[in-house]
């Protein structure tokens, strides 16, 4: 039985008193009847780690997570924020290789190897992003991006680390603009990235590692992406900046 994860990606929306606002409301309305047996994970900006954090307090079910980490240990990286970091802080999760990293920071899959690494090495449960972008689709290219990215950062892991891995299928064209992959089209994919994990690591290792789906997940489409068998659950991000909405997509993982 896999782990079932709804995890909300607030990027850099909200300031300090709007993100604490969010995390009481959802603490309101996420409760064990709501969430059953999924795990929620609020991944929210760097500076709010903490409040947030404390705020969830000993919550069996919703954890926080950061959006990144940097590949290096400590030192002179001026901005940077370090998986050891996050590990003093108990941040349970951690996204890595979103779209928006990989497009507007150059990140690839050798650096984002070494950042996965960096995440497992120190008790993090790396979110690992991949995708395609529109063009890639369009000339039927998708599933051996997705197959190359999915090997390019996980590949080099024992089957022991991969198991600590989470894996989030986002078509780029489904990021933020309101179209969302179909059903069928997000249960391809991810049956796709688990016949390459199985290729690998086996069909037993396969069958246990946890695949979301993110690209504009919302209440209305939840429930259809969810049924998919292969999908775990979902990475969201507009739609876990709203409290009732969010709380609706979590119900529809049950
Ligand atoms: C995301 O940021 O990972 C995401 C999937 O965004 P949205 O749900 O807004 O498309």
């Amino acid at each position: 039985m896999r782990t079932k994860i709804v995890a909300g990606n607030w990027k850099m929306n909200k300031n300090f008193q709007e993100a604490k606002a969010l995390t009481s409301e959802l603490l309101g309305m996420i409760n064990d009847e709501v969430q059953g047996n999924v795990k929620v994970v609020l991944c929210v900006p760097f500076p709010y780690l903490d409040a947030v954090q404390n705020m969830l307090g000993t919550h069996k079910r919703i954890a926080v997570g950061a959006q990144n980490c940097s590949e290096h240990v400590s030192g002179a990286y001026t901005g940077e924020v370090a998986a050891p970091m996050l590990k003093s802080m108990d941040i349970p999760y951690v996204i890595i290789g979103h779209s928006e990293r990989r497009q507007y920071f150059n990140e690839g899959g050798a650096l984002l190897a070494k950042k996965v690494d960096m995440a497992i090495a120190n008790s993090l449960t790396p979110i690992y992003c991949c995708g395609e972008p529109l063009e890639v689709r369009e000339r039927n290219e998708h599933e051996a991006l997705v197959r190359k990215q999915v090997e390019e950062s996980l590949f080099h892991l024992s089957a022991e680390a991969l198991q600590k891995v989470v894996i989030a299928y986002e078509p780029v064209w489904a990021i933020g603009t309101g179209k969302t992959a179909s059903a069928q089209q997000a249960q391809d994919m991810h049956a796709v990235i688990r016949q390459h994990l199985a290729g690998k690591y086996g069909k037993a290792i396969a069958d246990t590692i946890t695949i979301l789906y993110g690209g504009s997940v919302n209440a209305g489409n939840a429930n259809e992406l969810f049924s998919c068998p292969d999908v775990d659950g979902g990475l969201v991000g507009g739609a876990s900046l709203k409290s009732r909405e969010f709380t609706d997509i979590i119900k529809a993982m049950k």
